[in-house]
């Protein structure tokens, strides 16, 4: 009977895994066309100055309408489409899509939009590749826009992680983009190295920015210290609350980020009324 029993789980664990399998190759699937079926989308989100509340810029944060499943994160996919060169691909559209959408805007509200910055995610398999070069040259060829205009992400892990990352950090340099360090102080970089780091921002990663251990006070207070040492300037991301949208102002962080001004929203919903909505929209409105 204990036989019978153990037989049937290992059955049951096997259609588990096999209908997992099966969701996972028909994701990849439908990955592999989602970008000629035009089911991505960009939604902003801003960065705004602590001390003024002005928005300097805007996060470019890729969204998939995946037929039959609605909006999708970019944690279920941008790993999936890691495996493969689909991310470069992904990565020139939304470099076209963000710098294009920033030029549109400010060729119709130039005293709006016509000193922002548009910041888009590169991935580490990106910027690996040569060319990544001619990829930002030729959106900002595209588009007409700036290249001060545009700001590149890259992961703190990628920075450490890829071994041709600084060359092509370097050569993105000549081109007059700005480099962002993303998700701070979540990788394994010694503040030292920020120094020989070409970056021109740290974004520091949300987890510190709650402030829920008495820890997280004096790491954010080195973080900014070391970055401005560095002369770069610090953005901090995952800001929800006033509380702490005053700790980091305290703390001479230059700018925010977070639910507290607005989650990323669509273009659409961006070209509303001039200023910084402090509300938060319902959850049903964004991914
Ligand atoms: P990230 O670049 O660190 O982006 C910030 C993430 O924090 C975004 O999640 C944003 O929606 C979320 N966020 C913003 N404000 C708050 C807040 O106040 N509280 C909390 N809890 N979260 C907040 P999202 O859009 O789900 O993106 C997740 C990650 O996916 C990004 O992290 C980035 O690493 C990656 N990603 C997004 N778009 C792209 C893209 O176009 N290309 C690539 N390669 N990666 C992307
Ligand atoms: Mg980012
Ligand atoms: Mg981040
Ligand atoms: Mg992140």
């Amino acid at each position: 009977r204990a036989k019978a029993a153990g037989g049937g789980r290992t059955h049951v664990f096997g259609k588990a895994l096999r209908l997992e399998l099966d969701q996972q190759a028909a994701l990849e699937a439908a990955l592999g066309t989602a970008l000629t079926q035009g089911e991505f989308a960009l939604h902003y989100q801003p960065v705004v100055a602590t001390e003024t509340d002005v928005i300097e810029g805007y996060e470019a944060l890729i969204r998939w309408h995946r037929p039959g499943f609605g909006p999708q994160p970019p944690d279920t996919f941008i790993p999936v489409a890691e495996k493969s060169d689909l991310i470069c691909e992904i990565g020139r559209w939304v470099l076209r899509e963000a710098t294009g959408q920033l030029s549109r805007w400010t060729a119709r509200e130039p005293e709006r939009y016509g000193e922002i910055t548009v910041a888009v995610n590169i991935s580490g398999r990106h910027l690996a590749e040569a060319g990544i070069v001619a990829d930002v040259e030729n959106a900002l060829a595209r588009s007409g826009l700036p290249a001060e205009r545009l700001v590149l992400e890259i992961t703190e892990s990628v920075l450490v992680d890829v071994p041709t990352a600084a060359t092509h950090l370097l050569a993105l340099k000549e081109l007059g983009v700005s480099i962002s360090i993303d998700d701070f102080g979540t990788g394994y970089t010694s503040i030292g190295q920020l120094q020989r780091m070409p970056a021109d921002t740290l974004k520091i990663d949300k987890q510190f920015v709650t402030f829920t251990t008495p820890a997280d006070r004096d790491l954010v207070t080195l973080m900014v210290r070391a970055a401005h040492s560095c002369g770069m300037q610090v953005v901090a991301e995952g800001v929800e609350t006033q509380d702490q949208l005053e700790e980091l102002r305290a703390l001479a962080a230059d700018s925010v980020q977070g639910y507290l001004f607005a989650r990323p929203l669509p273009a659409e919903a961006v070209e509303g009324p001039p200023g910084v909505s402090r509300e938060v929209p319902r959850a049903a409105d964004v991914v």
